[in-house]
């Protein structure tokens, strides 16, 4: 047993023995201290408070704005950000062991809007990766509205790239969570038919073009465009802020198992049919990777590529959690 002199070289040593994505805040009764992993997969930022009174770290920057806090910077990739009577200092010792590939899913669905991750605002994200879409699949139409919430600010951007008027097509249930995450089909499909409905006076007798951030099994993208279809709307084309999402994630998305992915084994034009739409567009790698306009990072595109920055585990999650502690590989330096 190796014994450190205080918490924050108990944190370095312990990250000299995980790979992949965390970004950590611990508290002790005299410190705060932050750590992001050398990837810097995750965001996590650093705040200070009014009057100098104090830092808070947190993951989103809007986060900071409701308690009042100034935003001072990111936490770097690698970065131990202490914070404690002294002040705040860093411990860099795994600063630039690992290229910086954030998660580009941050700026496509997690994040808040309102948040500015890495530089760039991903409202402004959104926007970028709207217009992207105009650009990639142009079509007629009559009106844009996007799928809420996330596809909310991609439609605005297909909008103004491509001169068809925005409309709000859609009124959520705000007290439903994320259909993706939750455990059986049988769950997901009753939160879809209470979680949205459609104005009819928006999409009556209209061309739509729906924007969404992603299809994932694509329950929910059937269940919306049939709404508009029978909210009566006369074309309903497809537009998606990402490329198809055909593979799991290893760095803390729960995502389903491949096989459950629509885009793993069927063409768009096949995920067009199943969904029902008239045409189906997404987003390329090419254009994902630049809609973080201000952004000096690298992304993690494994989700759509299925090249992972870290390499994926070769034993399953289950397997590591179901062994005892004391066989576990992070415990041996401790
Ligand atoms: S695999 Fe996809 S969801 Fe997971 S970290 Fe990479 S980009 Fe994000």
């Amino acid at each position: 047993r190796l014994l450190t002199p205080n918490i924050e070289m108990a944190v370095s040593r312990t990250m000299d023995d995980i790979e992949g994505a965390y970004s950590l805040v611990i508290m002790t009764h005299t410190k705060l201290i932050a750590a992001r992993d050398p990837n810097g997969f995750r965001p996590l930022c650093i705040g200070e408070l009014p009057d100098g009174s104090g830092w808070a770290f947190a993951s989103e920057s809007c986060a900071l704005d409701a308690v009042g806090a100034k935003f001072v910077r990111d936490v770097k990739p690698g970065e131990i950000v202490i914070a404690d009577h002294n002040g705040l200092r860093s411990i860099e010792d795994h600063c630039g062991t690992a290229p910086h590939t954030m998660c580009v899913f941050e700026y496509i669905y997690f994040a808040r809007p309102d948040s500015i991750i890495e530089g760039t605002c991903v409202h402004e994200a959104r926007l970028q990766a709207g217009r992207f879409l105009a650009q990639e699949h142009p079509v007629e139409a009559d009106v844009v509205i996007g799928a809420p919430d996330s596809g909310l600010d991609a439609a605005l951007g297909y909008a103004q790239e491509s001169g068809i008027p925005y409309g709000i097509g859609f009124i959520k249930n705000k007290y439903v969570g994320r259909t993706f995450i939750q455990g059986s089909q049988a769950q997901r499909e009753s939160s879809v038919r209470i979680k949205l409905n459609a104005i009819s006076s928006t999409v009556k007798g209209k061309r739509v073009v729906l924007v969404d951030d992603s299809i994932v099994r694509g329950t929910t993208s059937a269940r919306t465009i049939r709404l508009l279809r029978e909210a009566g709307a006369a074309e309903v084309h497809y537009r998606i802020s990402a490329p198809p999402f055909a593979h799991p994630c290893y760095f803390g998305t729960d995502i389903p198992d491949e096989k459950d992915l629509i885009a793993t084994g069927h063409t768009v034009e096949e995920i067009n049919k199943l969904v029902g739409s008239d045409t189906l567009g997404y987003l390329s790698i090419e254009h994902v990777q630049q809609l973080a306009i201000h952004s000096k990072c690298g992304f993690c595109t494994g989700c759509f590529t299925g090249k992972y920055p870290v390499a994926p585990p070769t034993e399953t999650m289950d397997i590591v959690y179901d062994k005892p502690l004391s066989q576990s590989n992070s415990n041996k330096k401790l």
